[in-house]
């Protein structure tokens, strides 16, 4: 039997998660629109925005606010009409609940008293982002946010600086070149990076190019600084054998350095040496930290 039959022949409700579009209303699903209809009570994010959905495909079924600053205190009300059998469902204001959105807490409160939660997939700016970028998806790791403040941001880059898997950020357009320009310093102006703007919206823009050349051509075009948008980033890999920059490359990297700045550096002793210009990059950076 199902969690939500269970739920049914127990008499208490079972709380839908049901996500909602990130752009294109005809993301919409027919499962999302029939649960959305048939439920006694729809917990929104932003009641403002969620009625406009609502009343767009025709749904009258009322609207309770359920956003972060509430649903640690609030998510009693949203228990008591599930456990007097009504069927809530939750959407935040785009895409998929608790994914960098308001749900958590409630979803928590929710299974822990022992009621059904059940999930209403669709939409997902980070799966929708990841199914077009072309780098690799068997493992990733998504970031969410990170902090608007430059030293926390640079912090939390550092600490994945070495993650192997495909890496996936939110970012808000106004911080979008920053990010970039952090991005470029500490993962490397080689790193692969696709930045997925404006899924599914008429301005869909998905870039892929080395971090280096994205955040010029963010930097160089202002419409590239507007709407949502997703950034990835390749995950690191380990210099293979061989690559690793022997006494030679190290000397050839010291006598440019102290010549020149740190990227025309690299460069130039990739192309005396045959090592990787990211490697030598990379090991010029830290040999900079190391100082
Ligand atoms: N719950 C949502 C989801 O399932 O993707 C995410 C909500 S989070 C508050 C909003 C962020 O998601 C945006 O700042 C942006 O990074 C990303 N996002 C949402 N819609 C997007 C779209 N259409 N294109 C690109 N990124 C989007």
């Amino acid at each position: 039997m199902t969690d939500a039959a269970e739920a049914k022949k127990s008499k208490v409700g079972t709380l839908y998660v049901v996500a909602t579009p990130i752009g294109n209303l005809d993301d919409m699903s027919a499962r999302a629109l029939k649960v959305l209809a048939d439920v006694a009570l729809i917990a929104a994010e932003d009641t403002r925005h969620s009625i406009r959905l609502m009343q767009h495909f025709g749904i009258g079924t009322p609207l309770a606010a359920c956003h972060e600053h509430n649903e640690r205190n609030e998510g009693g009300r949203f228990l008591e009409r599930l456990l007097a059998g009504d069927d809530v469902a939750l959407v935040s204001d785009a895409g998929t609940p608790l994914i960098s959105d308001p749900g958590y807490h409630l979803v928590r409160q929710v299974r822990a008293a022992g009621l059904p939660v059940v999930p209403v997939p669709g939409a997902c700016a980070l799966i929708a982002a990841l199914s077009a970028a072309g780098l690799p998806s068997d493992r990733f790791i998504f970031e969410g946010f990170l902090p608007a403040k430059a030293a926390g941001r640079r912090t939390r880059l550092e600490h994945v600086k070495e993650e192997p898997r495909t890496l996936i950020f939110y970012e808000a357009p106004h911080r979008i070149l920053e990010c970039l320009e952090d991005m470029q310093a500490i993962f490397g102006d080689e790193r692969p990076a696709v930045l997925a703007r404006e899924i599914s919206k008429t301005f869909e823009t998905i870039r892929s190019l080395p971090l280096g050349e994205l955040r010029a051509f963010v930097a160089g075009d202002s419409n590239q600084q507007r709407g949502e948008c997703v950034v990835l980033v390749g995950g690191w890999s380990a210099p293979e054998e061989g690559e690793l920059v022997d006494k030679q490359a190290q000397r050839v990297l010291g006598l440019l350095l102290a010549e020149m700045p740190l990227k025309k550096a690299a460069a130039l002793a990739a192309e005396i040496t045959g090592v990787r210009k990211n490697v030598l990059y990379q090991f010029a950076l830290s040999l900079q930290k190391g100082q």
